[in-house]
């Protein structure tokens, strides 16, 4: 379960304190070496139990930037959490 940002990013800054669980980084951070900024998947958890939407992707003014759907290894997504599985106090990431 994570959010994805890719090569269009502009590095404007906008959703890094936006993230509740501090799983953005900057370009100077990211661990692929690419100038843009990162969400390490292992610690994003799409926002639930935050906001209603990811927050990041709220606030990014760069259209497409954050997806979903290009995270190849990430084992779950936010439409696949349950209301039960919000409410345990359980790990959602299976
Ligand atoms: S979706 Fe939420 S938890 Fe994930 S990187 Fe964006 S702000 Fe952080
Ligand atoms: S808000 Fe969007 S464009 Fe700006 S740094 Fe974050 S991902 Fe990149």
């Amino acid at each position: 379960m994570s959010v994805y940002i890719n090569d269009i990013c502009i590095n404007c800054g906008a959703c890094i304190d936006e993230c509740p669980v501090e799983a953005i980084v900057d370009e100077d951070d990211n661990p692929t070496g690419e100038e843009v900024y990162y969400v390490y998947a292992d610690k994003c958890v799409e926002c639930v139990g935050h906001h209603d939407e990811p927050a990041c992707a709220t606030a990014c003014p760069t259209e497409g930037c954050i997806t979903w759907d290009e995270i190849k290894e990430s084992p779950s997504h936010r439409e696949d959490v349950t209301a039960e599985m919000r409410s345990s106090k359980a790990n959602v990431i299976n």
